[in-house]
């Protein structure tokens, strides 16, 4: 996302007087722009502060958004616009795992239930803050090649399971890697699933999550900066060998990290 500025925005709307967005518009991309002047909304809820508004777009968005600018004010009126959004085909990836990450006992069930908890609640930061345009990737990427993509249906031992929801990176147990871009620490944990976690809040409701690490270098509350390490890559959770998840959310949507680090 480091390529787009502000003053870079073409993603033209429907309706010819719809403002130019900022983003990529695409199922798994994210639409952004300025306003001083307008509180904007998506599905009902508000998605702008501090001037920046954000639109995360599920990996199943529909092909048409609608975003409603409502001029501040008591009596401010409202316009509604609409975008097209890019449909996209997702392959189809098989993998295999030990077993007790495709079928669990009740007890399990509960742990995970509850870390998805903690997880839900961490996506729900809203803090300031626009570092997302200019994300990183967190391993040099000529060295460590994408080994899943964003949207995969996944195959776990020959069961259908949700589709993955970020992107692996291969990579030796034990490599360093770094946030994105800068923000805070807002979850760490050691989980089923996803094995050693954390999550950094970039602000304007863009998180990022780093799963099956080796070790974690960072607590909850820490500010990290471009370069602050993390962690180590590794093959904690369900996990079929040692690599590094590279999760971006907008709030509970999680969005393709490869439209932002590339
Ligand atoms: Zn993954």
């Amino acid at each position: 996302m480091r390529i787009y500025s502000l003053s870079l925005c073409m993603i033209a709307g429907i309706q010819a007087a719809a403002p130019k967005l900022c983003g990529v518009a695409e199922q798994g991309g994210i639409l952004f722009g300025e306003s001083d002047t307008h509180n904007v909304y998506f599905n009902n809820k508000r998605v702008s502060n501090n001037g920046v508004f954000t639109i995360g777009l599920a990996m199943d968005a529909p092909e048409k958004v609608s975003i409603k600018f409502c001029k501040k004010g008591i009596f401010g009126a409202c316009q509604t616009f609409e975008y097209s959004v890019g449909l996209r085909k997702y392959p189809e990836q098989h993998v295999t795992v030990p077993e007790r990450f495709v079928t669990w006992p009740d007890d399990i069930a509960k742990r995970i239930a509850q870390e998805n908890d903690a997880i839900r609640a961490a996506r729900d930061v809203l803090s300031d803050g626009v570092f997302f345009m200019e994300a990183r990737p967190p391993l040099p990427l000529e060295a460590h090649r994408i080994t899943s993509v964003y949207g995969a249906r996944r195959v776990f031992n020959g069961q259908p399971r949700r589709p993955h929801n970020g992107i692996d990176f291969a990579g030796e147990i034990g490599t360093k890697f770094t946030t994105i871009a800068p923000g805070t620490v807002v979850l760490v944990g050691d989980f089923y699933l996803t094995g050693k976690t954390v999550f950094v809040d970039h602000g304007n409701r863009i998180i990022s999550a780093y799963f099956h690490m080796d070790e974690i270098k960072v607590e909850v509350g820490n500010e990290v900066l471009y370069n602050t390490v993390l962690g180590t890559v590794g093959n904690t959770g369900r996990s079929s060998g040692p690599h590094l998840h590279l999760g971006i959310y907008w709030h509970q949507i999680a969005l393709d990290p490869a439209f932002f680090i590339k």
